[in-house]
């Protein structure tokens, strides 16, 4: 088979329909060990992972399969489980290409176990990815496609535990719920714990309070703080942030509605909210103390950074700079604290994580991520200090030494399990899950 990685994700799909079996594995799909594909027509994927100037990192396994009805693409990539099963969400995205739904894949997981790693939960780095190629055209169809990817994560036995991410719903997450008991972030009904907003906005606001007290620059009050986006979680960080006595918010937002219902909601703050269009990155210029992006990714480039005026940098958003390395250089160059992204926005996947273990009101195990110095060696706040810390003595952006201190952790092994979620892999492998019929 030719190599199909500039190809459309749906040649992808038509070459899985091919088979008997819509599915291939791949083992050991790193930049260090070997890889081994189930089916030889896919030998093009292990030369592609094996390519260490892809930017692949130890991956364990990448499972793909088609879906027979929805003719979905779906992709579970599991990178290091060392610290227990590969846990991250799963994403429901069109891609160009092959080669960027992989990419991404890859790239995702590597995140999930660094958030993991340092947020210190018992779980390896995992995601998913539903590449749809035409959207479902209505509630059937959807639902069918959602079933389809429950019923593959289910025939992963537990090796990848799956959530909600971008492009999926609560109900989503339902229906996946119902064909695999192997996910988390299901809604509060079904025993899940529901929309972890509030608490990720408090722990990126932990996160800005580490970033002011490593500058010496003292508490959040009186300080001055530009977000775009307030959606979800800015408008429970502005609730926290006026709480914490920040003298003044300014907020971009496109959503006009929103921007009306805010502007009304905090009487006696100095709460400024500027409706913005798609693309305007004005937010980044204004002279603040902290810069906070929580809406989209990828908006610190080499234009922004120039442009902005704060000392430090820390949001909800994913992946918000627009190229992790050289961008994070550039802040540093320019003297700007950055807080790297999955260390201050961890609590969504913290709040989710231990679902199994039962809901406690107030509970310590999800409280500890916000105590502050001389509390949890591993709570946001001292994480984030321990990382500036870091940076500053190896002298080193602060995405390289959050990667040093997370990339050690993840070779942590399970308390219990050790590295059990890796004999699953090769049980799989053994018993040849791309070929079987379940
Ligand atoms: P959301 O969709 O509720 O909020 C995003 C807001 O940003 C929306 O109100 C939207 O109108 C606005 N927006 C979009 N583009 C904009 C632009 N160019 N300028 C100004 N405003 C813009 O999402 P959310 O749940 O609040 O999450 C925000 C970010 O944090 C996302 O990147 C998400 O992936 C990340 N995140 C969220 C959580 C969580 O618990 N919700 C956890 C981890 C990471």
């Amino acid at each position: 088979m030719t190599n199909l990685l500039e190809q459309q994700p749906r040649a992808l799909v038509d070459a899985l329909l091919e088979r008997d079996v819509p599915r291939v594995m791949l083992l050991g799909c790193g930049a260090i060990v070997p890889s081994r594909v189930s089916d030889p027509r896919f030998e093009w994927l292990a030369g592609f992972l094996a390519n260490p100037c892809h930017e692949v990192y130890d991956h364990e396994a990448l499972f793909l399969a088609a879906g027979t009805e929805s003719r979905a693409l779906f992709g579970a990539f599991v990178h290091k489980t060392q610290r227990g099963q590969a846990q991250g969400g799963v994403r429901n995205w069109n891609y160009d290409t092959v080669e960027s739904f992989l990419r991404d894949g890859l790239r995702l997981s590597v995140g999930m176990g660094r958030k993991c790693a340092l947020a210190d939960l018992w779980w390896g780095g995992g995601k998913a990815i539903i590449c749809p190629q035409d959207p479902p055209r209505d509630r059937d169809a959807r639902r069918t496609m959602f079933r389809e990817f429950g019923e593959f994560v289910t025939s992963l036995r537990g090796i990848y535990i799956t959530a909600e991410d971008a492009g999926t719903t609560p109900h989503d997450m339902e229906v996946i719920h119902r064909h695999t008991r192997f996910a988390t972030c299901i809604p509060e009904r079904f025993g899940g714990s529901g929309n972890p907003s509030a608490m990720t906005a408090r722990g990126v606001v932990r996160a800005m309070q580490a970033a002011l007290d490593h500058k010496g620059l003292g508490d959040l009050a009186d300080k001055q703080i530009a977000m775009q986006g307030a959606g979800n979680v800015g408008s429970f960080m502005i609730e926290r942030l006026f709480e914490a006595g920040v003298a003044r918010v300014v907020a971009s937002e496109i959503d006009e509605e929103r921007c009306r219902m805010l502007a009304a909601r905090y009487p006696g703050h100095f709460l400024e909210i500027r409706h913005a269009r798609p693309g305007d990155q004005a937010i980044f210029e204004e002279p603040c103390d902290i810069v906070c992006a929580n809406a989209l990714g990828g908006v610190y480039d080499a234009k922004t950074i120039e442009r902005v005026r704060a000392t430090v940098v820390c949001g909800a958003a994913n992946n918000p700079l627009a190229d992790e390395r050289r961008d994070a250089q550039r802040l540093r160059e320019r003297g700007i604290t950055y807080v790297p992204d999955y260390v201050a926005n961890r609590m969504g996947i913290v709040a989710c994580s231990n679902e199994q273990a039962g809901s406690l009101p107030g509970d310590p195990y999800v409280e500890r991520h916000f105590d502050g110095p001389g509390g949890w060696a591993h709570s946001i706040y001292n994480t984030t200090r321990a990382i500036l810390e870091h940076a500053d003595r190896e002298i080193i952006a602060t995405t390289a030494a959050s990667e040093q201190l997370a990339d050690a952790a993840t070779n942590v092994p399970h308390p219990v399990w050790g590295h059990r979620a890796h004999d699953i892999i090769e049980a799989l492998w053994r018993e040849g899950w791309a070929d079987e019929r379940d």
